[in-house]
């Protein structure tokens, strides 16, 4: 076999997936992946059940070393790496050591966007993204009885939920009127909304927070939160011992822009996931693909199956041709995906389109006293979204459904009730 190094940098479910895909019959002689966190793979997304004390580290770090070393892969932990130089083809790491690439992929991912508000920077303010993120809530709490999650989106919810769970007092704060905004509509968000009360969470919504106010010593604790009730514009304020935002993300392109690689919002990618660059690849939440950014993972998963295959057709033999992107098949394009919300005991998934237009036709059953709500949208008879909440059992079938592109008059009478009605 030639000599071939792949470096990935960023160890997170982008580059695990594309290792995961890869296989252990992959085209390198060796794999260095890159990462500036201290501990081995974790699966990111079940930080959410972790805060919430319902999984184990263990629990959520899916691959042992035998896994790495029967496919060629040496993870390199604590080692960020500040530059890439794509003349000499190697990336140089803030402690000066150097890897030499043959290709290179960036899995750099996101961080926490933290509004710029005046005291923001204090000690008890976290974002919600690594495992240090929740290690430091952690470390709290047995110092805290109350802590403020601001942004009441998917991510905000779930820390809302796992801070809940640990016995404190717990506030969320919202911009929008409606919660989770991005996935669900006012109905939705009432049911949430209640569900959220029922546990002992203090909800508020069209609600921005102003500055956040520290005490000065021993510690640096917020003592209050000022905020405004954006509707009536009245200012209020809070006691709080920790603010955890969940507001936002930001791509990680900053390295990828100091080498010239072409960045928008994120990494410019093509349909193979190639940068700007010869043999820089970039995927995950990182990139930007026609405009498009990326907070979940199941466009990511895509990503990394199509940057697999072409990884194992560029580097595998001389003779394998360049890939097109015209290939149907082999290039990623953007469909609707299923978002899920991961609190125990409340299920509420949804998909594509979920507020109805002039164009839309909506079926829709609403239970309030069992919190079952479920929202259909139609255009020329062919699903464009879904809302399910309480009752989530036909969710996926919905989803199919939407994928298909097919007409559901036959289904219409009994869609609401399910696949097992139909
Ligand atoms: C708490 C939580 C819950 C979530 N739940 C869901 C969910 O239910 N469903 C869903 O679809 N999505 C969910 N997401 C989003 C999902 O986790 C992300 O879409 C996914 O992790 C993105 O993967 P990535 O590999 O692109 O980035 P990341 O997982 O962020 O990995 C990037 C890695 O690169 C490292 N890195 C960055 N720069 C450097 C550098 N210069 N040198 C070395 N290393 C570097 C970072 O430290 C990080 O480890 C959740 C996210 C969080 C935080």
């Amino acid at each position: 076999m030639a000599t071939n190094i792949l470096v990935i940098i960023g160890n997170g479910l982008a580059a695990n997936r594309v290792l995961e895909q890869l296989g252990e019959n992959h085209p390198f002689s060796a794999i260095h992946v890159l990462s500036d966190e201290p501990v081995a793979h974790y699966n990111r997304i079940m930080l959410s059940p972790l805060l919430a004390g319902e999984t184990t580290l263990n629990a959520i770090t899916p691959h042992d070393k035998e896994w790495y070393q029967s496919r060629r892969i040496s993870v390199y932990l604590k080692q960020n790496v500040e530059r890439i130089d794509t003349l000499t083809q190697q990336v140089i790491c803030s402690g000066g050591d150097h890897f030499a690439y043959d290709a290179l992929i960036l899995a750099t991912g996101s961080r926490s966007f933290v509004p710029d508000i005046p005291g923001a920077d204090a000690t008890n303010v976290v974002g919600f993204r690594s495992l240090r993120d929740v290690d430091t809530m952690f470390e709290r709490l047995p110092d805290i009885q109350h802590a403020t999650v601001i942004g009441a989106g998917l991510l905000g919810v779930e820390a809302a939920t796992g801070l809940r769970s640990h016995g404190i007092q717990v506030t969320l704060l919202h911009r929008n009127p409606v919660l989770m905004n991005r996935q669900m509509d006012a109905t939705a968000s009432a049911l949430l909304e209640k569900e959220l009360l029922n546990r002992g969470i203090d909800v508020r919504t069209g609600c921005t927070p102003l500055k956040l106010c520290s005490s000065n010593a021993p510690k640096l604790h917020i003592n209050t939160i000022q905020f405004e009730q954006t509707e009536y514009r009245i200012q209020q304020q809070l006691d709080t011992d920790l603010v955890v935002f969940a507001t936002g993300i930001i791509a990680n392109k900053e390295l990828a822009e100091s080498a010239g690689i072409h960045c928008g919002q994120g990494i410019q990618v093509d349909a193979l996931m190639r940068t700007s660059h010869p043999h820089i690849y970039a995927l995950g939440e990182c990139c930007e693909f026609n405009g498009n950014t990326y907070g979940l993972v199941a466009p990511i998963w895509e990503q990394a199956s199509i940057l697999a295959r072409q990884l194992h057709q560029q580097y595998q033999t001389d003779q394998q041709q360049r890939l097109s992107t015209a290939d149907p098949l082999l290039s990623y394009q953007e469909r609707e995906h299923l978002t899920k919300l991961k609190v125990s005991g409340v299920d509420i998934h949804s998909i594509g389109q979920f507020e109805a237009d002039s164009s839309t036709e909506v079926l829709q059953l609403l239970d309030e006293h069992a919190g079952i709500y479920k929202k259909i949208l139609l255009r020329d008879e062919r699903i464009v979204g879904a809302l399910c909440v309480g009752d989530v059992a036909d969710s996926h079938w919905y989803y199919e459904l939407m994928q298909q592109g097919d007409s559901v008059t036959a289904l219409r009478p009994t869609l609401l009730f399910g696949q097992a009605y139909c």
